[in-house]
């Protein structure tokens, strides 16, 4: 009976793409999709169907992109608060 704890444990994360919170309808929903040969990201949520596409930096993660997505919904749609 040897220790056979070989790598199991990558299995979870393969199946789903990145799914990010919504800040339009709030579900753990909005898939990063990355096209690097183009320079650009879209952000769809299957949700909501919220949908956004603009240019991303070469190296631009996933969560990268979420982040520009957030920031550019919120940034237009509201107001400055503080
Ligand atoms: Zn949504």
């Amino acid at each position: 009976m040897g220790r056979k704890r070989q790598k199991v444990v990558k299995i979870n994360k393969r199946k789903l793409p990145d799914q990010y919170l919504c800040p339009s309808c709030g579900m753990n929903t909005v898939g990063v999709i990355l096209h690097r040969g183009e320079g650009y990201a879209r952000i769809i949520c299957s949700s909501c169907s919220l949908k956004e596409q603009f240019p991303i930096p070469e190296n631009t993660d996933p969560v990268d992109a979420y982040c520009i997505f957030v920031d550019k919904y919120y940034g237009v749609e509201e107001p400055p608060v503080k």
